[in-house]
C-alpha cells in the first residue's frame, strides 16, 4: 500500500512510517510515523491497548487502523508529547508543564510520592484550591490548561515551576552525562 506521508512540518525532511516491537509481557508492536531528519514524532498506536477510535468504546486496533491512525497524526500535524515540547516557546512550556503537574496532584496521575514532581504537584494543586480555581466537592470536571493559565497569572506559581524545569533539566543533563 502507498501512503502519502506530508514532509516534516518542522524541518522539511522526508517522513518515514514505523513498527518498532517491544518485548514487554508478550511482543508488542508500536506503530508511528518519524521524521528521518529531526526525529518529530507522532505518539505510537499498537493493537495490544483498547484506544477510543473516534469516539467509540474502547477497544485495541488491527494492525491496519493503528498504521492508518500514525499516519493520520503525521498529515494532521499532531505530535507525540517529547516532539510538541521541543518546538514550544517557554512560554508554551511554562503553561503545559503547570497543567500536566495539575494533572498529576487532581487525577492522582502515577508519580513516585515524594519526588520532586508530586511536591511540586500538590503545591500547586494547593494554591489553585486557595485561589478557588480548583474545588473538589464542585465535582466539576476541569479544563486544567485553563487552571494553569489562570493560576500563572501568580509570580510565584510561575517561579515554582520554573524552578522546577531547572530542576529537572539539570537532573537530564545529569543523566546524559553518565553521572545520573
Ligand atoms: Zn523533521
Amino acid at each position: 500500500m502507498k501512503i502519502d506521508l506530508k514532509p516534516c512540518p518542522y524541518c522539511g525532511g522526508i517522513a518515514k512510517g514505523h513498527i518498532k516491537t517491544v518485548e514487554s509481557f508478550k511482543k508488542i508492536h508500536n506503530y508511528y510515523v518519524v521524521c528521518t531528519k529531526c526525529g518529530a514524532s507522532t505518539e505510537r498506536y499498537d493493537t495490544e491497548f483498547a484506544y477510543s477510535i473516534n469516539g467509540k468504546r474502547f477497544r485495541p486496533m488491527t494492525k491496519k487502523e493503528a498504521a492508518e491512525k500514525a499516519v493520520c497524526d503525521w498529515n494532521n500535524g499532531i505530535f507525540d508529547t517529547k516532539t510538541r515540547l521541543l518546538h514550544m516557546t517557554e512560554q508554551e512550556k511554562i503553561l503545559w508543564h503547570t497543567a500536566d503537574l495539575l494533572k498529576v496532584a487532581w487525577h492522582g496521575v502515577n508519580v513516585l510520592v515524594g519526588s520532586l514532581r508530586w511536591e511540586t504537584a500538590w503545591k500547586l494543586r494547593k494554591m489553585a484550591e486557595e485561589r478557588k480555581l480548583l474545588c473538589l466537592s464542585s465535582g466539576k470536571d476541569y479544563d486544567l490548561e485553563v487552571v494553569a493559565d489562570e493560576l500563572l497569572h501568580d509570580d510565584t506559581v510561575r517561579c515554582i515551576v520554573c524552578n522546577y524545569l531547572e530542576e529537572i533539566r539539570n537532573s537530564q543533563e545529569d543523566s546524559a552525562n553518565g553521572n545520573g
